[in-house]
């Protein structure tokens, strides 16, 4: 891959790593707010309490945002990564160049087609096992 493609995807990355930071900054906030909110206030607390039905529901749904979020601030941080040891675009199992039309939907995959393909079988295969 030539620099110029290296620096696009670059790019990328680093403008979804920002998004991604963003949410998870927000939802910390919320969280801390929510937090204060309670603490060393009776009333806000019974409030609280009496809200808990919606509230905690709440709280799962950004629970599991939370964790995909952080999941995908963890890939992104592995390409960039990838970027600066220069093997960015490279299929970590079979070593082959990970197709463009892939990178563009995909821009942190580790993975060439063929190589997710087999690991979803192996994958599905297991999961028959147990
Ligand atoms: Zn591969």
């Amino acid at each position: 891959m030539n620099n110029e493609k290296i620096e696009f995807y670059k790019k990328i990355l680093l403008s979804e790593r920002e998004k991604v930071v963003k949410i998870i900054e927000g939802i910390d906030r919320r969280w801390s707010k929510a937090i204060r909110d309670s603490v060393g206030n009776i009333s806000a607390y019974a409030t609280h309490l009496a809200d808990l039905g919606t509230d905690s529901n709440e709280r799962e749904k950004e629970t599991y945002m939370l964790e995909r979020e952080v999941r995908n601030l963890k890939k992104l941080d592995q390409a960039l990564k990838r970027i600066y040891d220069n093997t960015y675009g490279i299929c970590r199992f079979c070593g082959k160049e990970i197709q463009e039309d892939r990178l563009k939907v995909i821009p942190f995959t580790e993975f060439c087609i063929e190589c997710k393909r087999n690991e979803e079988r192996i994958n599905n295969n297991n999961r028959k096992n147990y």
